[in-house]
Order: structure tokens, then sequence, then C-alpha cells
């Protein structure tokens, strides 16, 4: 690998500073576990790293106004074993768990997931179904936006040189919410999805008309999305096994997945109606804020 400078910032303003020392030159990093990879490849050169593990307030996750914030430190492994999280947002931990290995959830963090903007990760699906905001912070300033516009294209987000995800904000579900989760791997159990799909459904008192929907999808093109044709198609509308697969059929004109060696581009397209019909139809058959049952 080759040579870097490396600093260790204990604050924001540190981190800050440090950043805008080397501009473009300088990358954050937070677990390290895709952009160490990056720099072994030689894909990625900083001449500066700058560490924020030692910055103070970025690892507490936390519940106010109704919103569950994360800082960025969070760890996945974190995430995912959480009680607040695992009682108010059960789709998240479920998609957390879901990433690669034990051992690379002890190290990967939200906030460093997010940034590297691989457009075949897990979490952004489930993010985007409980509609997430990001909290964006620079020397300039602090914006908090929505997760669907914090992505641009392959591996490239709205963040700026000098600029740090430092929370992510979670909506809690309203009561009678339901949920769906499904990453589709045909290869080994830590692999990359080939479609990963989560839902997010709320029904009226009978339950048999849907509120809303938001359905996130990654895998299936260069920044994961919400289906929002489908979406449309759900709400307010009752939800019969006609309606669902209505709903899932639009997925296949919203997707752009690129052939690869988890399957073709078709084949990808048709994985991704078929479990978002499955994912849907899971929602539909959990009882109201059901926690996840297989629970590691
Ligand atoms: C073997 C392997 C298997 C994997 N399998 C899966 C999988 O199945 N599903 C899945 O979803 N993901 C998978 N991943 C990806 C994994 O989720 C990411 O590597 C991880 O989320 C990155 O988090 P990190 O904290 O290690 O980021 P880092 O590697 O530290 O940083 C990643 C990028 O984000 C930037 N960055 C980091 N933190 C911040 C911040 N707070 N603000 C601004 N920029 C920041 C860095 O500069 C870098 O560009 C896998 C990774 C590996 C290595």
């Amino acid at each position: 690998m080759h040579a870097f400078e490396y600093r260790e910032p204990r604050s924001l303003e540190e981190a800050y500073a440090a950043l805008a020392a080397y501009g473009e030159d300088a990358r954050p990093v937070a677990g390290g576990t895709a952009l160490v990879l990056l720099m072994r490849l030689g894909l990625a050169r900083p001449g500066c790293l700058v560490s924020l593990r030692r910055i103070a307030g970025l690892g507490a996750i936390s519940a106010a106004d109704g919103v569950i914030r994360l800082g960025a430190l969070v760890t996945h492994r974190r995430a995912e074993r959480d009680p607040l999280v695992g009682t108010r947002l059960p789709l998240l931990t479920e998609a957390y768990r879901h990433v690669a290995t034990v051992r690379i959830r002890n190290a990967a963090t939200v906030g460093g997931g997010l940034a590297h903007g691989d457009p075949a990760q897990d979490p952004p699906a489930a993010l985007l179904a409980l509609d997430a905001r990001v909290r964006l912070s620079s020397a300039a300033g602090s914006r908090t936006i929505p997760l669907h516009d914090f992505y641009r294209d392959y591996y490239e987000t709205v963040l700026q040189p000098g600029e740090l995800l430092t929370e992510l904000e979670v909506p809690m579900p309203p009561a009678g919410a339901r949920w769906g989760f499904i990453k589709f791997l045909p290869r080994t159990a830590d692999d990359y999805g080939t479609v990963t799909v989560a839902v997010a459904l709320t029904l009226d008192g009978t339950g048999a008309h849907c509120r809303e929907a938001r359905i996130g999808l990654t895998c299936v093109g260069p920044t994961p999305i919400r289906a929002r044709r489908a979406e449309a198609v759900l709400r307010g509308a009752r939800l019969t096994p006609e309606l669902l697969r209505a709903a899932a059929e639009e997925v296949r004109n919203e997707v752009q997945p690129t052939s690869d060696l988890r399957g073709s581009a078709e084949y990808k397209r048709d994985m991704a109606v078929l479990f978002t019909r499955r994912a849907l139809e899971q929602a539909l058959a959990q009882p109201a804020g059901n926690p996840p049952q297989d629970r590691r």
C-alpha cells in the first residue's frame, strides 16, 4: 500500500481542520472495511486518512420526538443488536443483520456504509423504506437531507470534500405499520445480494387498505432506489393478492440492473419483481409491529 499521513482528531472541529489541510487528498475513515480494501487494491490513494474513531459524540443511539438517531460511528453490529432499534425499527435490525459477517459488522459503521455509496449494500433499502434522513456537517455548517436525495451515482453521493455524515435520523413508524425485508443471495450467506428489497406499509384500521407504502431496493441500479410507481399502486388501495402482483410488476421498469457474476440484468429484473411481491406478502402476513423472530 502507498504511504499516507494519519490523523486522529478528538472533535469534529479538529476533523474539519485536518480535512481542510489536505483538501481533496484527504479521506475520512471510520470502520475502514471499504476504504482500506480500496487502498489495498490501489483504487483509492489518499494522502491523508482522517480517522473519526476518537471523535466523541458520534457513537450514540437516542430517541426523541418520534425519531431514532444513530450517530455515524454506531457499528452495524450495534445497530443490529440495540434493543431500542429492535423494538421500534425491527426492519432496520433485520437489514443490518444481513450485512456480510459478524466480523465485518463489528467494524463497519452506519455512516461509513452510507458514505461509501455502494449500490449493492443492504441497509439503504430498509432506510429508504423507513424514510430516513442523513445529517451532513462541515466547518460551514450542517444540513439534513432525505436519504433518497443522498445518492448520485455508483459510489457517488452528495457529500462535499470536507463534509462528514454525522447522524442518521429514522422516524419511528406509526402504530399499525408492517414491514418486509428480503435479501436474495443465491451464493454464500455472507455475499452481497442479487436483489435486496425492503417494504414499509401502514394499513388503515381494518387492515384491508393501504394508507402509506414505501419500497426500497438495492443491487438493481447505480444507486439504491425507492420504487415510487409500485408505491403509488398500493397507496389508498385495497390490498388483494392481485394488487400486490400489479404493484410488484411496476418495479420491472423502475430498476436498472447490470449483468454481473450475481446474474444477468434480465434475471435481476425478474427477481426484483418477484421479491418485491414476496416482501409485500411478508409484511401483510405479519402482526403489526412484530419484531424479527430469527435473531442471532
Ligand atoms: C468482505 C465484505 C463483505 C461485505 N458484504 C456486504 C453485504 O453483504 N452487505 C452490505 O450492505 N455491505 C457489505 N459490505 C460493505 C460494508 O457494509 C461496508 O464496507 C461498510 O459499511 C463501510 O463502513 P466503514 O465504517 O467500514 O467505512 P469506511 O471503509 O471507513 O469508509 C467508507 C467510505 O466512506 C467514507 N466515510 C466513512 N465514514 C464517513 C463519514 N462519517 N462521513 C463521510 N464519509 C465517511 C470514507 O472516506 C470512505 O470513502 C461488505 C464489505 C466487505 C469488506
